[in-house]
């Protein structure tokens, strides 16, 4: 099998809740997809997606995505999808780093891969651990009681993981607001619920160690990136019990190996988009697994085709490693591809269908924007 053509689509995907909040003053309202179509020479077509939290959240921007998929194409086109390691060698010799760039041209490789011998990624990856997954929310940073109220919404459509978004500035109400955030967040909390309180790498150690002092002792929360450099999130590693996630500072391989040699985790979150797509992603899951640590499978946020990849490389994993996975339905308003991933007894399953198990809506999505052929 080899691939004979690259298209390339662009689609804006609302925020669902209007606006949203994160550290530091960062807002967003839409975000700015893009969609790969790899065509094969048996008339298969695979699809991958790379949708970048606007261009404050990582290292990492929508124009760049198709700069960057401009840039090696070339590579791509007359390469057997079925050989990841050897395009993901190609495109690195073509450009170095822009991992998101090279996202949505390595699921695309294994959705065809897939669709080529009837069997769904998770297979591929390694095998279905046939769990439902736990599925966690996104409650952007807002008036605690509101926060509360959106935990409760989530709640009750299935979610049984809440990621608590903090980092108040000084002036808006710094720590103390903080901490009644997460209060008000953990204030129903029901048995098998999992909170995690994600700084997005906003808060000082100072910060974290006030907002973690006025919080009672037997508070069961994860930290995620409490802090913006990984000598900070050491810092206050050393001064508190409370278990810490990286997520923006673990942005490769490179970076997962150096926390783990280190022990600056009790675990990682994966982003697809972060991670470069579902070959990187295995070796990072790989790796966490060695290591001990556990997971939370997102992506940066994206549409079914994003969560598709994020349910397939997340059904592969131990549950007890596993702490969840991001639907990032959740998060946008429509819908631009059919997927068969209902939220039901607690969480999600990968589709069973082969490939990724996605039908893009080709009137939505219209024609494409960029194309590469043989
Ligand atoms: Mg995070």
């Amino acid at each position: 099998m080899k691939i004979k053509r690259l298209d390339v689509f662009q689609y804006d995907l609302p925020f669902s809740g209007g606006v949203y909040h994160l550290s530091g003053g960062r807002t967003y309202t839409s975000f700015d997809a893009t969609f790969v179509r790899l065509t094969s020479d048996c008339g298969l077509e695979g699809w991958g997606e790379s949708t970048p939290f606007g261009s404050t959240y990582v290292a990492a921007h929508a124009k760049g995505v198709r700069a960057g998929i401009e840039e090696i194409a070339e590579q791509v086109i007359g390469r057997d999808p079925r050989h990841f390691d050897r395009i993901n060698q190609s495109m690195d010799e073509a450009l170095v780093g822009h991992l998101h760039a090279k996202t949505a041209i390595d699921v695309a490789c294994w959705d065809l891969f897939g669709k080529s011998v009837g069997m769904p990624v998770c297979d591929l990856l390694g095998g279905s651990t046939n769990e439902p997954m736990r599925v966690i929310s996104s409650i952007h940073g807002g008036d605690p009681e509101d926060m509360r109220r959106r935990v409760a919404e989530h709640r009750s459509q299935g979610f049984m993981g809440h990621s608590i978004k903090v980092g108040t500035s000084e002036r808006e109400g710094g720590p103390s607001l903080d901490a009644a955030k997460i209060a008000a967040c953990l204030a129903d909390r029901k048995p098998g619920e999992f909170f995690l309180v994600d700084a997005n790498g906003g808060m000082t150690v100072e910060h974290a160690l006030r907002m973690l002092r006025i919080l009672p002792d037997e508070t069961d929360i994860v930290l995620e990136a409490p802090c913006r450099t990984l000598r900070e999130c050491q810092s206050l590693q050393k001064r508190t019990n409370v278990p810490i996630i990286m997520d923006e500072l673990a942005t490769d391989d490179d970076s997962i190996a150096s926390i783990i040699a280190n022990d600056l985790a009790d675990g990682i979150g994966l982003k697809i988009s972060k991670c470069g797509g579902l070959t990187r992603g295995r070796r990072q899951r790989d790796m966490c697994l060695a290591a001990g640590l556990t997971m939370s499978v997102q992506d940066t946020v994206g549409s079914e085709i994003s969560l598709a990849a994020i349910l397939h490389l997340g059904q592969t994993i131990p549950s007890q490693y596993l702490d969840c996975v991001l639907d990032v339905r959740s998060m946008v308003s429509g819908s631009v591809a059919k997927i068969n991933a209902p939220i039901k007894d607690g969480g999600l399953m990968a589709p069973s269908e082969p490939g990724l198990g996605i039908e893009p809506d080709l009137g939505l999505l219209g024609d494409p924007i960029a194309s590469f052929e043989v």
